[in-house]
């Protein structure tokens, strides 16, 4: 058995093509409902990264060509392809527009100021509008998924490696799998998970009811969805703090509310729910998916690897992780858990950009130089 621990949208695409591949799977979380952390806080919009071409950018837009037909098969009812319209975030990027066309994903369509403004923007210089992006229902997404599978509800408070098995500890209770998982987000503390520089940042979001007609979403620095039922989503992640959502009093969102009222008309939006999450990022900002390093016996084994030598990489048996989707968990957990699942079930070579082991090298040997006390 495969236990996945963690209900987010990491995990439930996981155990979703674990099963899929004939795994019997069990989806774990502390929670009882899905979708709890970050993801649940998530306006899902799911949409191409713009920019000058590199691996992150390739990387995201084979995420969303994926995603989106994964979210139109297997949740259509949750996911809505309105078509995102992307604002530069100000003038600097606006002067980069131009330049980062050669990349876009395709299909697009060039928008200018008067497209913008026949749109019911203003203060927009245009942008590019991709018809295919779109948002989703976070919560509904991971109620879906994860409804397909077995669960359990359970806060793990201590891992261990038992007669070839994993022990998931609770407070009174244990779970044994053969292998697991770990799409615990931004929480990565219950093994020694130092190289792959795990960090949060959380946002915010609010749902907000309008009698106007909005038929696109719209990105700058902040993501406003299209209109449905008269309510809209407005989010951001902003914030590099090390805890979740201190307090909820609204002020990120008058933020928001303030830079939204630049471009269009909010003058009716009326707030009806508040959402407050937190994201996880990687060291070098690509996801974090497959096996992961056995820390403590590689360092206590070869000591000198923190002075450089180079030795085989010892990894925990039967552990994997899918980590590190950042602000675009949505478009990149689908392709990266179907990854995961065709390296486990099948042994397929995982991508290198996506390979936790990338960042282990480097961080040994800032180890070495700064002492056994560095952390991220
Ligand atoms: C405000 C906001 C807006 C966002 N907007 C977008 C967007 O528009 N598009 C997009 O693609 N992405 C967006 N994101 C990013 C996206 O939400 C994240 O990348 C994604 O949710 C990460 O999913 P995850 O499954 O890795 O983590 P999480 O959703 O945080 O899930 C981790 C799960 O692990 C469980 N867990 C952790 N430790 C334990 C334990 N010890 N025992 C039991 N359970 C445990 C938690 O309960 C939780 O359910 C946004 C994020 C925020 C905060």
């Amino acid at each position: 058995m495969i236990a996945v621990l963690g209900a987010g949208i990491a995990g439930v695409t996981a155990a979703h093509f674990l099963k899929a591949a004939g795994e019997e799977v069990l989806l774990v979380d502390r929670s009882e409902v899905p979708a709890s952390g970050g993801s649940g806080a998530a306006g899902a919009f799911v949409s191409p990264k713009i920019g000058k071409g590199g691996p992150l950018q390739e990387l995201t837009n084979e995420a969303f060509a994926f995603a989106k037909d994964f979210y139109r098969e297997v949740t259509p009812h949750a996911f809505h392809a309105d078509g995102v319209l992307r604002i530069p975030k100000n003038p600097d990027d606006e002067e980069k527009f131009e330049s980062y066309e050669a990349y876009n994903y395709r299909p697009y369509e060039r928008w200018d100021a008067k497209k913008a403004q026949a749109a019911g923007l203003h203060n927009v210089p245009g942008g590019f509008f991709f018809p295919e992006a779109g948002d989703g229902d976070a919560r509904e997404i991971c109620r879906v998924l994860a409804a397909e599978l077995p669960r359990r509800q359970m806060n793990v408070e201590r891992l261990e490696r038992e007669g070839g098995h994993w022990i998931l500890h609770g407070a009174d209770d244990r779970i044994e799998a053969e292998h697991l998982v770990l799409a615990t987000g931004y929480e990565s503390d219950l093994l020694d998970l130092r190289y792959l520089g795990i960090r949060g940042l959380w946002g915010s979001r609010g749902d907000y009811s309008t009698s106007r007609q909005f038929p696109i979403s719209l990105h700058k620095d902040f993501s406003l969805s299209s209109s449905r039922e008269r309510r809209v989503k407005l989010g951001a992640t902003h914030v590099k703090h090390p805890h979740p959502c201190l307090a909820c009093d609204g002020r990120p969102l008058k933020a928001l509310e303030a830079k939204a009222a630049e471009i269009t008309d909010t003058s009716d939006f009326r707030l009806l729910e508040t959402f407050c999450g937190m994201r996880s990022t990687s060291r070098d900002h690509f996801p974090v998916v497959g096996p992961v390093i056995d820390v403590p016996r590689m360092l206590e084994e070869s000591p000198a690897i923190v002075r450089g030598a180079k030795v085989p990489l010892i990894h925990h048996e039967g552990l994997f992780l899918l980590n590190g989707l950042g602000g675009r968990g949505f478009v990149f957990a689908p392709l990266m858990a179907r990854m995961l699942a065709e390296h486990i079930t099948k042994g397929a070579a995982l991508d290198k950009r996506i390979h936790p082991d990338r960042l282990f090298w480097k961080w040994v040997r800032r180890v070495g130089r700064t002492g056994d006390k560095d952390s991220k």
